[in-house]
This record gives C-alpha cells, structure tokens and sequence, in this order.
C-alpha cells in the first residue's frame, strides 16, 4: 500500500490505459478520481472495482481539452478529498489522416484533448502539490511522438508537445519535491488500436522485439512506479514501454 493516503487524478480512466492506472493506483492505497468524458457507465465500473480493492475511488466527468472541463473535473477530486498528489494525464484521441486531407477541426480536436488537457489539469493540479511539498506528474505521450508516424501529423505532434511540457514542468518544480515524467506507450491494445487493420497490425508486430502487442497493465505498472516514492530522483523522463519497439 505505497500510496496510501495519496489521492490521484487519473484523466481518460473509463477505458484503455487509464482504466488499467486507476485500478492499479487503488490496489497501492491511493484514493482514486476516475476522470471521463463519454463513457459515465465504464467510469462507474472503474469506480466500484477500484472500491472493491480497498481504496476509495469517484468518478469525474469532464472534457479536459476544455478549461471548464478541467475545471470541473479538478474541483471534484478537490471537494471530495481536498488534495491532488499524483495527476496522469492520459486522456487521449486520435483522428488520424494524410496531412494533405487533415481537416482544421481534427488538428483541433486532437491537439486540445491530448496536449491542451495536459497542460490545464497541470496548471490545476499543481497548485495542490505546491501546497502540499510532494506531487507526481506523469504525461502519457506515444513513441510516434517521438519517431513520427504518416498520417497522425496531429497526434504526433501532441505527443512530441508533451515531451516537451513534461521537462519544462521538471525544471519548474524540480526543487519542490514534485516530479513530471513521461510514459511513451508504443501499440497498446485497447479501443484506440482495434480499429487498425489485420495488415497494418501484422507490420507492427514485426518491429516488436517482445514479439507480442502490449496490454494496458504493462503501462500501468511503469505509471505506478513513476508515481511512487522509489522514483523520486528520476524527473523530466520519457519512459518507453513498448516492448523494444522504439529504443535511443
Ligand atoms: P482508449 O480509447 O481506450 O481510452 C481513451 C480514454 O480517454 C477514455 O477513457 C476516454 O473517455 C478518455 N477521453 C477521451 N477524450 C477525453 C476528453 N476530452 N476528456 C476526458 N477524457 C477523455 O485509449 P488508450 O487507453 O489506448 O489511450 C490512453 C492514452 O494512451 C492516450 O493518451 C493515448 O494517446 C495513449 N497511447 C495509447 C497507445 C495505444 O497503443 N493504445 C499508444 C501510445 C499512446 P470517454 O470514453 O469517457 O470519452
């Protein structure tokens, strides 16, 4: 029960990556906020199994790439437990597209859900860790974030965004016994990669070394480790979790 007495706003936790943190983050102690945008019914499952190991949890609706979104879904966990000691901003979107044929409102739609809903819930979230001398950061990027991919200009681009969000946030509260990493998941499967054709699913596969796609607790676990106590001293870090996919 390392983060007993810790209270963590995971966002995007209904489903994929998030859902996985959130459970795992409730099995160490941690009182959990279950963050969602559409999806109240798989939030609400998330909050009676995380509930189930011990912990407590509460589901907290908000669109983060909105401010009154972010709003709302920080002053919840605030109201509820009056802390913020560990924020994952995981939630994510994609809407993949050539660049040529990549609309205006997609860039958009994916550059506030997955960079702009960092940046508001870490403005928020912060002050909370200011005040209380301890806090964990965690941004979930992509290693296409850090390679690029043809047609996820936009996705890219937020991910590469959030390295660079991630180690200015290091340096800001570096001294202040507050931590910002990143988790680089490669492919994942969740709702974001079923979509993906049985062909482009087999070329992937042949640049895993692990030679198996990864699955959601796999992040999770790097995500509860960052956030615990034994990393400490490690900050301003991209750690990849993608079975060797991508290495530097
Ligand atoms: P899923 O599609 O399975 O889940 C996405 C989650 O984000 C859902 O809980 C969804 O909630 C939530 N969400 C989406 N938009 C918003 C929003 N505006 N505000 C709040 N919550 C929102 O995706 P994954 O679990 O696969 O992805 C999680 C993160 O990991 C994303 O940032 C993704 O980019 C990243 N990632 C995933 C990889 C993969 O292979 N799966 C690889 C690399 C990175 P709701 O249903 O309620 O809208």
């Amino acid at each position: 029960m390392e983060l007993a007495g810790k209270t963590a706003l995971v966002t995007g936790a209904s489903r994929g990556i998030g859902r996985a943190t959130a459970l795992k983050l409730a099995t160490l102690g941690a009182n959990v906020a279950v963050n969602y945008n559409r999806s109240p019914d798989a939030a609400n499952e998330v909050v009676a199994q995380a509930t189930g190991s011990g912990a407590e949890a509460l589901a907290v609706a908000g669109d983060v790439g909105t401010r009154e979104g972010a709003e709302a879904a920080v002053k919840a966990v605030t109201d509820r437990w009056g802390r913020i000691d560990i924020l994952v901003n995981n939630a994510g979107i994609t809407r993949d597209m050539l660049l040529m044929r990549l609309s205006e409102e997609d860039w958009d739609a994916v550059l506030d859900t997955n960079l702009k809903g960092a940046y508001l819930c870490s403005k928020l979230a912060s002050r909370h860790m200011l005040r209380n001398r301890w806090g964990r950061i965690v941004n979930i990027s992509s290693v296409v974030g850090i390679t690029g991919n043809a047609g996820q200009a936009n996705y890219a681009a937020a991910k590469a965004g959030l390295l660079g969000l991630t180690k200015s946030l290091a340096r800001e509260f570096g001294s202040k016994n507050i931590t910002a990493n990143a988790v680089a998941p490669g492919y994942i499967e969740t709702d974001i990669t079923a979509g993906l054709s049985e062909e482009i699913r087999k070329a992937v596969l042949a640049q895993i070394p692990a030679a198996r796609y990864g699955q959601p607790e796999d992040v999770a676990e790097a995500i509860a480790f960052l956030v615990s106590d034994r990393a400490a001293y490690i900050n301003g870090q991209t750690l990849n979790v993608d079975g060797g996919m991508v290495m530097s």
